[in-house]
């Protein structure tokens, strides 16, 4: 992972405060989820940089973020953890403390930055999964830049 915060693109120096948004799966009674396939971060920015996701500290157990529904076992979700930036061998910000400052599903988070909308309400169970292959098989006709 790059040293430079994905917000300001200043610096990451280590040992100072930082944010990280990653890809992890959620364990049971574990403060920090479980790292997800080979590239799980996917920013780092400095702590005072705004990065666009709601900021709410909480213990366990964890409700979703978005949608404020319990977390279950093993659900795969996207996290961000605050602490200090690591020597460059590792990847997990340490002196993270008992809270997580957000934590969703992994649905939710898709739903909500491709739908740039506020995540509330939202359909639930098997028709939101209808809606996001609808919306994917929408976006391929969207043009990119
Ligand atoms: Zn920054
Ligand atoms: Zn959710």
């Amino acid at each position: 992972m790059t040293d430079i915060c994905n917000k300001c693109k200043g610096p990451l120096r280590y040992g100072s405060s930082i944010i990280q948004l990653a890809k992890g799966q959620y364990i049971q009674d574990h403060i920090t989820p479980k790292y997800r396939s080979n590239q799980p971060i996917l920013l780092e920015a400095h702590e005072e940089c705004d990065i666009g996701i709601p900021i709410k500290p909480q213990r366990l157990p964890y409700v979703c973020s978005l949608c404020n529904r319990q977390l279950d076992h093993k659900d795969f979700v996207i996290y961000a953890v605050i602490g200090t930036k690591p020597t460059p061998q590792f990847k997990q910000p340490e002196r993270r403390g008992k809270t997580i400052p957000f934590i969703a599903h992994e649905e939710c988070w898709e739903y909500r930055i491709h739908s740039n909308c506020s995540p509330t309400p939202q359909p639930k169970g098997q028709f939101r999964s209808f809606l996001v292959k609808l919306r994917d098989w929408f976006s391929q006709f969207v043009q990119t830049k």
